[in-house]
Order: structure tokens, then sequence, then C-alpha cells
């Protein structure tokens, strides 16, 4: 099924025909990898930068990739060592910086807990009080580091990029762009939106925020050059009976976070740094996330099944929508 959505992706872009936005050309580009919907739009008519830009992505999903067989973490996890990319190099420094910075809500090293829980493969299911407590051990104890070019792994210990790993896309992708000439682009890989120069008349971007109950946006931030990346237990789950299960892991506990939010969403330049704080966020809770976002300097917003609380930083650049009256409240924190 996803092979036919990518191809039925490709052969819509190949007839898609290019267009116009009063007199800036614009151009949309788009693709399947890391399980997720990409495209990137360019303004200005550098065509092949945007689907250079998309082959990159895909690249890193070849490289990058837990569960495909010739990639360098599929090699590091089965061999316990690997002679690294730089870009894996640099994703397992940035994996050891957000495990120290977020006290071990984000762990590098959670395969063993997404594993048991299925999320990389076709059967998801709530494994056994017994599997999650050697898992959790195991994973609390595990360490991945770097010596030169190796990369090497503890005893048992299985490296997960997958917190990571779109927003680092997100941040190469902008730099091919940027380095190709085009000065105006917006790159969407699921929950990751990156933004390179503003709006071609110079004004800024207008990027919404998903509402979780699925009906539309909560509301939209303004930016110039940024990434708002978002990590909500609406995104990825299964259901058991009548009880939602979903993809991100609370490393202390081995279970789905219950930190009482639904999606954070994270607005920071770095789109690898937003990604793995909102993955961290969401396992840390609202209050020593705020925390932690205000010491890091990031803006975020947290989304509960009643509340909005937007960090003050960008409290003039975010809308909330008016069909949340009534679902939701707003509060300006920090
Ligand atoms: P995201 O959608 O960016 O929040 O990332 C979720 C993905 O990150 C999951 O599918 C796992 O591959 C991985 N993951 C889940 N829990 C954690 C965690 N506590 N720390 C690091 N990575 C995690
Ligand atoms: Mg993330």
């Amino acid at each position: 099924m996803k092979k036919l959505l990518a191809l039925l992706l490709i052969i819509t872009i190949a007839v898609l025909p290019s267009c116009t936005e009063g007199r800036t050309e614009v151009y949309t580009a788009y693709t399947v990898a890391m399980d997720t919907s990409a495209s990137v739009t360019v303004y200005g008519g550098n065509k092949q930068a945007a689907e250079d830009s998309l082959r990159l992505f895909e690249q890193l999903d070849k490289e990058l990739s837990v569960t495909g067989e010739g990639s360098l973490v599929y090699f590091l996890n089965k061999n316990g060592e690997v002679t690294a990319s730089d870009n894996l190099l640099y994703l397992v420094n940035q994996g050891n910086i957000l495990k120290q910075e977020t006290n071990g809500a984000f762990n590098p090293c959670i395969y063993p807990l997404v594993r048991l829980w299925g999320f990389t493969t076709d059967d998801k299911k709530v494994p056994s009080a017994s599997e999650l407590e050697a898992a959790v051990t195991l994973v609390s104890a595990s360490d991945v580091s770097v010596e030169r070019d190796k990369v090497r792994l503890s005893d048992g210990a299985l490296l997960d990029l997958g917190g990571i790993a779109k927003g680092y896309a997100s941040d190469l992708m902008a730099q091919l762009l940027a380095e190709r000439g085009v000065e105006s682009a917006i790159i969407s890989l699921g929950g990751n939106v990156k933004t390179l120069g503003t709006k071609p008349n110079g004004a800024e971007w207008i990027v919404g925020i998903n509402s979780p109950k699925g009906n539309g946006l909560v509301g939209t931030v303004s930016v110039g050059e940024m990434s708002i990346v978002t990590s909500g237990s609406y995104l990825r789950n299964f259901t058991e009976n009548g009880q939602l299960y979903h993809h991100i892991i609370d490393p202390a506990t081995g279970y789905p976070a219950d930190s009482g939010l639904v999606s954070v969403t994270v607005i920071a330049p770095s789109a690898t740094l937003a990604d793995g704080l909102s993955t961290a966020f969401f396992v840390m809770g609202k209050d020593k996330a705020a925390e932690c976002a205000e010491k890091l300097g990031v803006d975020v917003v947290f989304i509960t099944e009643s509340s909005i609380f937007v960090t003050k930083g960008i409290k003039e650049k975010f809308t909330p929508d008016s069909a949340i009256e009534g679902v939701y409240t707003v509060e300006y924190i920090c």
C-alpha cells in the first residue's frame, strides 16, 4: 500500500505543472520517505533544487532507517559498531546532547522499547509487564558513543534516530536549497515544517498547527526562516481494548508517555533541535518542558485535551483559530 502511494505521488510529480503566485513561479515536489509524505515548495523557479532536496531526503532515509536492511543504523544495531558517515556521527552526538539536556526523556537508544510495542512493524501490540521491565532496564543502561569515525553501542543497546532524523533531514534540505540560490521555500516532512527566507513578497510565513482532534487547525504561527516541529500522540498509534497507545515512549516506564499532553510544537532555528525537543517535551510534560524550553531559548505550543499553552516569546506570532472557542482555552506561559 505504501509502495502504491509512493508510486502515485511520484506519478503526480511528473504531471504537476508549475504555476505562479503573483509574478513568482511556484513549484512543489513530493515524495514519501521516513514513513512520511514529504513536500518541498520553492518560489522563483528552481525546480531541480526542489527535486534534489527530496532525493537527499530519500538517501537519508536509506542511511538512517532503523528497519532498512541496507542502512548504517541497521548495520550498527546488528554488529554493535560501525564506521559512521558524517550524518550518523552528528546525529549520535546530538542524540546524546539531547539525552543530557532533557534528563533522559530523549533517549537515542530507545529502540528495544519501540520494537517491543511493534511501532516499526505491522504488528503493534501491548507487551507483557515482564518484557517491558527487561527493556526499560536495558534502555536505561544503554549507551551509544563516538570515537573518531566509529560509533559503538554498549551490550544489547539499539539506536533509533526516529525522534530527530526528519528534523535533521529538513535542516540539510534547506541548506541544499540555499546553496542552489533558492531564497524562498517551504519544506514539509509530516509534522516537521522548515521555512527558508520569507515569502517572495517579504511577508512572514503562516504555519498552521493541526488540531489533535483532527478537525482543522488550533491556530497559526507567523515566522521568518524557522523550524516548526510537532510531536503528537494522535500521529502514530493503535487502540487495544479501548485504550490508545502511541509511539512516544517514556524511557522511565516503557509505556507511551502519559504526561497529559496530546501535542507539542517546538519553534526553533534548528529543526534537529526542535524535532528532538518536541519528542522529549512530550515525555516530560508541560511544566518541566517549559522550564527546559526557557533554558534553551526555544518557543513551544503545548496542547492538552482542553487547553493550549503558548510560550510568551511567540505570543504576538500565535493566532488561535476561531473554531477552538469553547473547545480549548489559551494561556501564555513562562
Ligand atoms: P517524533 O514523531 O519526532 O516525536 O518521534 C517519535 C519517534 O521517535 C518514535 O517513532 C521513535 O522512533 C522515537 N522515540 C520514541 N520515544 C522516544 C524517546 N523517548 N526518545 C527518543 N526517541 C524516541
Ligand atoms: Mg521528534
